[in-house]
């Protein structure tokens, strides 16, 4: 039977193409998201891909979402943590809700879905984990303190879980974008956005489908020794 895999925030921008690439990798894909319920309809229709809406910052309403797609799906044995947000602004300028929404959407979350999932990849003897981490975890960003300690504290936390997983052959890895055009990147004003292509080696922002290439990678079924990594693609602006 095909593996059930749970991509967040899998309806749009970058999930939406690792959605698709797991969904053509022969899993059953189950696209979560927030609050975008048209854009969530029509990747449902376009694709034939199920959707599942549940704030991944809750702990309660994940573990009411994964048990409704255990119970019409099977376990979930592919769990990608991509859903995220930013909040910019200096520190001067930041309020306390938009770091307690930053970390809580893009690191909690990883902490709600590992917690709620791992048992029964653990019995299972299978387990791939991909957490969505960013070039600013790596390299920092000014404006976003709490952006930037939020996706580093996604490397550590993929790091730590990836020795708790190998034992019962899970895995747990992470991948590290750049700047990928999609709906996140276009609210980045023009002049700062031009900018930024212009320290990317490559010359151009990077696609969806450039970062869901290295999940299907690290979520295929043979990809057993690869664990407690950080995949970076982002056109080789920061070598890491
Ligand atoms: P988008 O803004 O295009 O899409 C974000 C997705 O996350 C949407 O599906 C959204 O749901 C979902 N989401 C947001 N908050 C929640 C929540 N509380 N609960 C459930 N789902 C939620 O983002 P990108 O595709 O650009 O980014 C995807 C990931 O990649 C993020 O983790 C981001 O930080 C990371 N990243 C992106 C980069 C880029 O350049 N784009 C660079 C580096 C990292 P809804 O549709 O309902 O709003």
């Amino acid at each position: 039977m095909a593996r059930v895999a749970l991509v967040t925030g899998g309806t749009r921008g970058i999930g939406a193409a690792i959605s698709l690439a797991l969904k053509s990798q022969g899993r059953t894909v189950i696209a979560n998201y927030a609050t975008n319920d048209a854009a969530a309809e029509s990747f449902q229709a376009e694709t034939g891909i199920a959707v599942i809406k549940f704030d991944v910052c809750g702990f309660e309403a994940c573990e009411a979402g994964v048990a409704k797609i255990t119970t019409e799906h099977g376990p979930i044995e592919v769990l990608v943590n991509n859903a995220g947000i930013t909040r910019d602004g200096t520190l001067p300028r930041m309020r306390r809700d938009m770091w307690d929404a930053v970390l809580d959407t893009n690191l909690g979350s990883c902490f709600n879905l590992c917690k709620l999932t791992f048992d029964a990849m653990r019995e299972r003897k299978f387990g791939r984990v991909v957490n969505v981490g960013s070039v600013n975890g790596q390299a920092g960003q000014y404006g976003q303190v709490n952006y930037a300690a939020a996706k580093s504290g996604i490397h550590g936390f993929t790091k730590a879980l990836a020795q708790e997983g190998a034992r019962y052959g899970i895995t747990v890895n992470a991948i590290a974008p750049g700047y990928v055009d999609t709906e996140m990147v276009r609210s980045v004003p023009g002049d700062v956005l031009s900018k930024i292509v212009a320290k990317i080696p490559v010359g151009r922002l990077g696609h969806a489908e450039d970062i869901a290439r290295g999940v299907s990678f690290l979520t295929a079924d043979d990809a057993d020794f690869v664990t407690g990594s950080t995949i970076s693609i982002n056109g080789g602006m920061h070598m890491y």
